[in-house]
């Protein structure tokens, strides 16, 4: 069974249509990437898998069932977003600690959680601090802690290195490929660098003005190009 696909899906916002006729198929544990230039849709699109925005037609499934009308927190997704969005007051346990809490898990279990994922992104020597006495890699760290310490079935990641500069962006990507083989689950993965999508996807859905110009392994869009766009974004001219 897929782990997400996305049948016939369509995002207006007024008259204004964004996301148009968007079909696809997640296998579990697939790293798929998202990549299109700004203002394509890809935000969109995974802000409404995640069910920050509404489906405006079509429909989502999730594990096979549909989940247009399912609130956020019960689809089993976790969202890492680009601006860090750390809690500023809270040390970096409770960052990761603190959805957790609302959601009244017990506290033992909570630190379980909290612990193993420190110790899968090396954050365990750094729980007391605060987000300002970190390094931009170590608050991405801890932004992707806040959603491990979920354990969802899918992580969704939205330009989460863009804020990073060139060494540390190239560090993180080999940090969340590791990540994605050591937790095994379906990451959803959207980027504008097609860099980043070559090396980390192994589905590469490209996306132009809210619809998909071709879906496929980085080798299949690297050899057979559905496009010109496709071919200039992606691989050498046909
Ligand atoms: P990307 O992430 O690929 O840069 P977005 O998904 O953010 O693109 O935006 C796609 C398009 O949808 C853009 O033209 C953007 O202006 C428009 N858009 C996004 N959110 C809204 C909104 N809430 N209301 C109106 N238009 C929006
Ligand atoms: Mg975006």
């Amino acid at each position: 069974m897929s782990s997400l696909s996305l049948e016939h899906v369509f995002k207006r916002f007024g008259d204004i249509s964004v996301i148009q006729d968007v079909n696809l198929d997640v296998a579990p544990g697939e790293f798929v990437v998202f990549v299109g230039p700004s203002g394509c849709g890809k935000s969109t699109l995974l802000r409404m898998i995640a069910g920050l925005e509404t489906v405006t037609d079509g429909n989502l499934r999730i594990g096979g069932t549909v989940m247009n009308d399912v609130p956020p927190a019960e689809r089993g997704i976790a969202m890492v977003f680009q601006s860090y969005a750390l809690y500023p007051h809270m040390s970096v346990y409770k960052n990761m600690a603190f959805a957790l809490e609302t959601a009244r898990m017990p506290k033992a279990e909570i630190e379980t959680r909290v612990r193993k994922a420190a110790a899968i992104l090396q954050l365990d020597h750094l729980l007391q601090r605060k987000p300002k006495q970190l390094s931009g890699g170590q608050r991405q760290r801890v932004a992707i802690g806040r959603a491990i310490v979920r354990e969802p079935q899918i992580f969704l990641f939205d330009e989460p290195l863009s804020n990073l500069d060139a060494e540390l962006r190239v560090q993180m990507r080999v940090e969340i490929a590791k990540l994605h083989a050591q937790l095994g689950c379906t990451m959803i993965y959207v980027t504008h660098d097609q860099v980043e999508a070559m090396t980390m996807a192994d589905k590469i859905v490209v996306l132009r003005a809210g619809k998909v110009e071709q879906i496929g392994s980085p080798l299949d869009l690297y050899n057979n190009p559905a496009n010109q766009f496709v071919a200039g974004f992606i691989g050498s001219p046909k």
